[in-house]
């Protein structure tokens, strides 16, 4: 395929370091895990059929697509049970294979494509990660959402991702913290019905507060120590706590607490080739406001990947029309 649109993820620069802090001063080592430096980065990438081997049948030529990137074996029972983000032998693009930082990708089936339709390519992009892993997140929680808020730590890109699945979904509105008050305000006008400071002695009382009880799912898109505490002090007996956040570091719960309250904490890495397909429905049916993108040339990514490490991108950053 030729790329339109390749969407730069905050995962590309743990990529680009090589690993993850786990904490007590270990780091999980991706030349560990198959991922081998060099490596074409790029795992949101959009574009059009260029060629295609003898047993794909017809694509059409003149539609753009967006790549499900999370590719496993095929063959293992893992991806059999539609689950190919878990496989124990990941293909993922952009990460075990080369990815969409190219003028063309090479991508294995055409189960893998899906159109974009009237979306814009910098817009379909980020759908095949931030998109996926907001709705899967989601999806984990799904019973939960029509009667109770979901309570939402980190108001980024994943954080208003979520906010707009939740009304897609016609889910009450969550209630949101973050420690940023423009990040809380920009909640707030995503449809939270609160957006509260972490670093308030009374944090727990006011996310019980604005939820009119202890909430029974939350969501950590940040991942650290700290959102970890808050989230899991604040939920209630039965909970489940989905930390779908790399920031980094180590648990902070005391585990008798996880038996006496009864509470699931599980994670959550992508989304399945199914869950994506239900997203682009969503997303293709205008469900899904476009998040603020920025495009840049595809020579300008090592500026990029920089500027995203220090903090300055608003949005998200899109290689686009490489
Ligand atoms: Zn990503
Ligand atoms: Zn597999």
């Amino acid at each position: 395929m030729s790329v339109t649109a390749a969407g730069v993820c905050h995962t590309d620069l743990h990529i680009r370091e090589g690993g993850y802090d786990l904490g007590h001063g270990r780091k999980l080592e991706f030349s560990k895990r198959g991922i081998a430096l060099p490596l074409v980065m790029g795992h949101e990438t959009v574009g059009e059929v260029v060629a295609a081997g003898p047993d794909v049948g017809t694509l059409d030529r003149g539609k753009k697509y967006v790549v499900y990137p999370w590719i496993g074996c095929g063959t293992c029972a893992i991806c059999a049970s539609g689950q190919e983000q878990l496989c124990m032998k990941p293909q993922f693009l952009g990460m075990h294979v080369d990815g969409g930082y190219a003028t063309q990708i090479r991508v294995p089936h055409p189960k893998y494509l899906h159109e974009i339709g009237d979306i814009p390519p910098e817009n379909a992009a980020p759908l095949a990660c931030s998109g996926l892993t907001a709705y899967a997140a989601l999806k984990k929680v799904e019973g939960t959402l029509k009667d109770h808020a979901l309570l939402v730590i980190g108001a980024g890109g994943l954080g208003l991702m979520c906010a707009q699945l939740l009304q897609a979904l016609g889910a009450k509105a969550p209630v949101f913290v973050d420690i940023d008050p423009v990040k809380r305000a920009s909640a707030l006008a995503a449809g939270a019905c609160a957006a509260v400071d972490p670093r308030a002695a009374d944090a727990v009382a006011q996310i019980h507060a604005a939820a009119g009880e202890a909430p029974l799912a939350a969501i950590d898109f940040v991942g650290a120590e700290a959102t970890a505490g808050l989230g899991f002090d604040a939920l209630g007996k039965g909970g489940t706590y989905v930390i779908v956040g790399l920031f980094g570091g180590a648990a902070p719960w005391a585990l008798p607490l996880i038996a006496v309250r009864a509470l699931t904490i599980r994670g959550s890495y992508t989304g399945s080739p199914g869950e994506f397909a239900e997203l682009m429905q969503l997303a293709r049916n205008g469900a899904i406001k476009p998040i603020p993108t920025t495009c840049y040339k595809l020579d300008e990514a090592e500026d990029v990947l920089n500027s995203l490490a220090g903090g300055k991108i608003v949005g998200r950053a899109i290689l686009a029309g490489v």
